[in-house]
């Protein structure tokens, strides 16, 4: 993934090489959306969210509450690399966060604040929030 990516949610804006907690993570500026691969994911679920702040814990127990009732779902996406129409997903099951994942497995693209919320979510469930 070392050349220019499309963000697969603007039209014709590129994506950035950025890195989150030492993890690299390709953002768009227009969108705020990440594109990233599975270990980086798993690494940045790993270490969690370090700034512990019980206001966004609420925000992320409120998301997961919150259930999708008009069905207003985003265009379906295509994959930066490889243009093929990427798989869609909630991610464990939380309503308000979408994945969409690259079924050739280059990557997998998160809408503005959701990489944040997975780490909170990871944080919440180690401190037990969710029981
Ligand atoms: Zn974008
Ligand atoms: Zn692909």
């Amino acid at each position: 993934m070392d050349k220019k990516l499309k963000c697969p949610t603007c039209d014709d804006a590129e994506l950035a090489l950025t890195r989150l907690e030492g993890a690299k993570v390709w953002r768009c500026k227009i969108c705020d959306g990440s594109w990233l691969g599975d270990k980086e994911l798993a690494y940045l679920r790993m270490v969690k969210y370090k700034r512990y702040d019980p206001k966004e814990i609420v925000k992320v127990k409120l998301l997961r509450e919150w259930k999708m009732t008009d069905g207003s779902m985003p265009p379906e996406r295509l994959c930066p690399v490889c243009g093929e129409l990427m798989a869609r997903s909630h991610y464990e099951d939380i309503p308000a966060i979408l994945q969409d994942r690259c079924a050739k497995g280059h990557g997998i693209w998160l809408n503005r604040g959701d990489l944040e919320r997975i780490q909170i979510n990871e944080r919440a469930k180690e401190d037990k929030w969710w029981n």
